[in-house]
């Protein structure tokens, strides 16, 4: 048709890998482990969507709950106004969060979690007569979104440049001395460890009466899965403790199950100050996101002292019905399908065959925890990702999604994955792999 042919209207699909333009590819239908091409070929998901479908697609009760609540009450403000399903969602959350995470501000997005995420940190530092403290810090490699705040914190040069100032006073944790490299991993728990002192060189620069709060990803993902090195989560909240600094888990991709726990915090045993959710928090479906925190950090946001009576936040659709429900729904279905933690049971049997890859060409790092994985490829030279990006053409082509960042593929299935069905992942990987050489 016309309206299908027109593909420079919505040209955001391009935009992934800017120089190899390519067609969309279009799906047509999803299911389960599935989508559906426009071809009519069936192409398993091995990044659930963009790391978001962790039910998998178009589950019969999300389906419903969604169907229905949009008959029964499709909007309610969530000024003065409610609805019942906000507060039980708010309160299902509160309970899945360690304590004292029990209080929870919905949002629409992970953008839009992280910019609420940093306005309750900056409102809470002044609620309590620590108003000098102003800095925020992201780290190097860091994804927070494409709003302003996520930009600001994010540690992805190429994402802010264009825009001139950001948010002033941001400052950026060396993820390595080489940006170009990874240096948490190559195979090697501790790599990496040092980089965690980068917070004391701030600290030393700034003096810690000028900085609010530090926002890491637990696993870094878009910029190509970066896990910690043990102890570096640990080491961040101490030195946050130790200097009045609140740390905030960006939890957009590593909440909901990604790890085998509900969320990374449960994983690592590390309680942030305020953590930032959307993605799994509906499976996808609908967009969602919500931020955690304790009483007091919410209460000095929400009420806060005299000079914040007057201070504004939230959106249009916080808490919207339709959303609320699909979370609502979603939550059964982790819990009733054990989503949360499967992804700790078959954790063992992913790397196996995620490490089974490692002879295959061109492969400098395989990285992995919980459901979530990366094979690094050494980039051509003058040629920067279009081994990778070779990859994930070629890998749709014979049926499997998988995500690409810079040299970097990424994978995290639905965590409803069979075995089978990551033996076939793989299956076709080390065919892809072996293709592109
Ligand atoms: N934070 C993290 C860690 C993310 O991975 C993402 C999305 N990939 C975001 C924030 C932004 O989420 P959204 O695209 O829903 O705004």
């Amino acid at each position: 048709t016309a309206a299908t042919n027109n593909l420079e209207a919505f040209w955001m699909p391009y935009t992934a890998n800017r120089q190899f333009k390519q067609d969309p590819r279009m799906f047509v239908a999803a299911k389960d482990m599935h989508y559906t091409t426009s071809d009519g070929r069936q192409v398993l998901d091995g990044t659930a969507g963009l790391w978001c479908c962790n039910a998998g697609h178009s589950r019969p009760k999300i389906v419903e709950a969604v169907q229905k609540q949009v008959a029964e009450l499709d909007y309610a403000p969530a000024f003065q106004m409610g609805h019942p399903k906000a507060f039980e969602l708010a309160a299902r959350l509160a309970a899945l969060m360690p304590s004292p995470l029990d209080h929870v501000f919905f949002t629409n997005s992970g953008s839009e979690s992280v910019d609420t995420a940093l306005k309750i940190a900056l409102a809470y530092q002044r609620a309590i007569g620590q108003g000098t403290r102003t800095r925020l810090i992201g780290r190097e490699r860091g994804y927070h979104g494409t709003g302003f705040g996520g930009i600001s914190v994010g540690g992805i040069v190429a994402n802010r440049r264009t825009f001139g100032t950001m948010l002033t006073g941001v400052d950026h944790m060396r993820h390595t001395h080489d940006p170009e490299r990874n240096a948490f991993s190559r195979g090697i728990p501790e790599n990496g460890a040092e980089y965690v002192e980068d917070l004391i060189r701030i600290i030393q620069l700034h003096d810690a009466s000028t900085i609010a709060a530090v926002i890491v990803e637990p696993v870094a993902g878009s910029t190509g899965v970066l896990i910690p090195p043990k102890g570096y989560l640990e080491r961040l909240r101490k030195i946050c403790d130790d200097n009045g600094i609140l740390l905030i888990f960006d939890e957009v991709i590593t909440g909901f199950g990604r790890l085998g726990t509900p969320f990374a915090t449960d994983f690592f045993g590390v309680t942030p100050d305020l953590v930032t959710t959307a993605k799994g928090l509906t499976s996808g479906v609908i967009p969602m996101g919500a931020v955690y925190c304790s009483a007091d950090i919410y209460n000095a946001f929400m009420t806060g002292p005299d000079h914040m009576i007057e201070l504004f936040h939230g959106y249009t659709y916080s808490a919207h019905p339709i959303a609320c429900a699909a979370a609502l729904a979603t939550l059964d279905t982790y819990e009733e399908e054990g989503l949360l933690t499967r992804a700790a049971d078959l954790a063992q049997y992913w790397e196996d065959g995620l490490h089974s890859l490692k002879d295959c060409p061109n492969i400098i790092d395989i990285r992995n925890l919980g459901l979530i994985g990366a094979i690094e490829l050494e980039g051509i030279a003058g040629e920067p990702t279009k081994r990778a990006f070779s990859a994930f053409l070629k890998a749709y082509d014979e049926g499997l999604l998988i995500r690409t960042t810079g040299d970097i593929i990424a994978l995290s299935p639905p965590l409803i994955i069979s075995k089978d069905q990551i033996d076939e992942l793989f299956t076709t990987l080390r065919s892809v792999l072996h293709a592109i050489d």
